[in-house]
């Protein structure tokens, strides 16, 4: 089943909440209007929304004049909310409060703390409430300058909604009691009509209150007491205290200047009924002056008599007043420079430690950036060692190789063979050394090119290898001619590998260029058995039994034997003979 409900939509609370808080200076009735529909939708309300609902219940109690109530709430809020914008703001409005119920220390070391927090403020709103109510404060204790420079801040950044009247008209007020104003200074009339303009009525009758209170200044009576009657209506239908106070003090003091001394005294007597009856201020005292004169005029001894004491105590009373904020905010002072010195002691010290944290964070940074550096450089080094070392073998191994054949070149095949020799003869093993010469080779170039030649030189040695074992040694002497240190081989065994190698050369010419080569060796061969293990010697008889092959027609292997000029003569015929 439905519901149905005759209801005007309503905003969400959030909405409300934001809309009562903007009404409270400029049409407070409303704002208490909208309070009591707020207070309608706690059960609706969210935690939050019911602090925020709590502030502003705790600001109507300030407005009121209930300070002790409002300051329970306040601190509730200060203690309790764990908002930090509610929390300030209601420090805000506990420090106006306290300035008003005359607490000054207090409400100037509130005073320290909110301007200590500045700085850190992000809200606008709060921030600019916060200035106001500083601004407010400071122009109590007599600090004008600094109440101006409050108020001018206000101006540099309005949160939205805000206009220029709130902070134009505070520095009114500062200028007002620091007697630098008069009835034409233009900012008064401009003040005047930023804040008709924007809507705030209290704020303006307070401007057009210090017009009047200049008039009367002036000796001006008659322009005083007309434009404050002109706006008495409007004071009425906006009740503020001070305004109303003002009001019926400033028309006393015109009144009295006229020479009307009945509405004098009837406006004076309106002050005493509007304030509270131990109040001590100065539309108190500057009242009981009115009606002192009024009634001494009128030859009332004893009523002017009263009315004398009255203004002296209220006058006492008022400069001990005066002194008693100025005292305040000297103390305060005291107490935020030695907080200041604290906190700069306190922040030096911060900073030193912070320096010292982030000099040894850098320090162990740069430690371990050496010892990233010194790793990469070594690293480079080994690698560079590395590739050094290895460019150097190949270099070494390049310098030992023939370039054309890639086996052992002549300066090699010497040194590795006379080693070999060494240690062969040490145990007593047994070595071949073949020369190999090709035939008639220089023909080979002349008819087909040096290029022929030196595939034929490769091909040579290809051949060669593959009847060698891997341990033998293969060198090019020089030219078309070779060297093989065949070990653990006897004579014969040598004489036969050698054949076996002439007979490979001959049976096998090299195919190139669409030619066919034939080509053939003559091959020498001396044995340690013969010629001992002395590389001279051995070399000596290779050359001669090679130089005998030649001799004797090429294409064949000659052995040096024992005796020396006996040459044994092996070819594809005629081995063994
Ligand atoms: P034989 O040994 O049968 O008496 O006749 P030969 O024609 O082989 O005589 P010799 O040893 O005098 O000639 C060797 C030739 O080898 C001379 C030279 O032009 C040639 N020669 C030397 N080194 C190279 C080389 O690296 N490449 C080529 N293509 N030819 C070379
Ligand atoms: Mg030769
Ligand atoms: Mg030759």
């Amino acid at each position: 089943m439905q519901t149905l409900r005759a209801v005007t939509p309503q905003p969400p609370i959030a909405t409300l909440l934001v809309q009562t808080e903007s009404l409270r200076t400029s049409n407070h009735p409303q704002f208490q209007r909208l309070l009591e529909v707020l207070h309608q939708q706690i059960p609706r309300m969210s935690a939050h929304e019911r602090w925020q609902l709590r502030y502003l219940d705790a600001y109507q109690a300030s407005f009121e004049g209930d300070y002790a109530n409002a300051e329970t709430m306040l601190r509730d809020i200060i203690d309790h909310s764990g908002d930090s914008i509610l929390m300030t703001k209601a420090s805000a409005v506990l420090m106006n409060d306290m300035g008003s119920s005359k607490r000054y220390t207090e409400a100037f070391e509130l005073a320290n703390r909110l301007v200590a927090d500045l700085p850190k403020m992000q809200d606008q709103l709060t921030r600019f409430q916060v200035l106001f109510y500083l601004s407010q404060l400071l122009k109590s204790a007599g600090q004008y300058d600094l109440a101006a420079n409050y108020a001018r801040d206000m101006m540099q950044m309005l949160p939205a909604g805000e206009t220029s009247c709130k902070p134009q008209a505070m520095l009114l007020h500062v200028f007002h009691e620091s007697h630098q104003l008069t009835s034409t200074t233009p900012e008064l009339q401009q003040g005047i009509e930023i804040c008709q303009n924007a809507g705030e009525p209290v704020i303006t009758d307070s401007l057009w209150l210090i017009k009047g209170s200049l008039y009367l200044d002036e000796e001006r009576p008659d322009k005083a007491v007309a434009l404050l009657q002109h706006i008495a209506p409007g004071i009425r239908s906006n009740p503020n205290y001070y305004n109303t106070l003002y009001l019926r003090l400033k028309l006393a003091q015109g009144y009295w200047k006229l020479g009307e001394d009945d509405q004098a005294r009837e406006a004076a007597l309106d002050v005493l009924a509007t304030a509270s009856p131990d109040d001590v201020n100065e539309a108190l005292r500057d009242a009981y002056e009115v009606l002192y004169h009024v009634e001494k005029k009128h030859g009332n001894v004893t009523a002017a008599l009263s009315y004398y004491e009255r203004y002296v105590a209220q006058n006492i009373g008022y400069l001990n007043d005066v002194s008693a904020r100025t005292l305040a905010y000297d103390v305060a002072q005291q107490h935020m420079l030695a907080q200041k010195l604290e906190t700069e002691k306190l922040s030096k010290q911060n900073s030193m430690l912070r320096l010292q944290q982030a000099l040894a964070a850098k320090t162990i940074e740069t430690g371990r950036l050496y010892i990233v550096l010194l790793l990469v450089v070594l690293a480079s080094v080994i690698y560079w060692l590395f590739r050094l070392k290895r460019s150097q073998l190949h270099f070494k191994q390049q310098a030992r190789l023939d370039g054309l054949t890639g086996i052992f070149n002549h300066q090699h095949f010497i040194s590795e063979a006379r080693r070999a020799l060494h240690l062969l003869e040490r145990k007593q093993g047994s070595a071949c050394l073949v020369f190999i010469d090709l035939d008639y080779f220089k023909q080979i170039n002349d008819t087909h090119g040096h290029a022929i030649g030196d595939a034929v030189l490769k091909h040579t040695v290809a051949i060669s290898k593959q009847l060698l074992r891997t341990n033998d040694l293969f060198g090019r002497l020089g030219g078309e001619e070779f060297g093989i240190l065949l070990f653990e081989c006897s004579p014969g065994q040598g004489a036969a590998i050698a054949d076996r190698i002439r007979t490979a050369i001959e049976s096998t010419p090299i195919n190139i260029e669409g030619r066919v080569i034939m080509f053939s060796a003559s091959i020498g061969l001396a044995s340690t058995q013969t010629s001992g293990h002395d590389l001279q010697r051995l070399c000596r008889d290779a050359d001669a039994a090679l130089y005998r092959a030649k001799h004797i027609g090429r294409n064949r292997v000659i052995a040096h034997t024992e005796l020396g000029e006996h040459t044994k003569v092996l070819d594809a015929g005629n081995m063994g003979q």
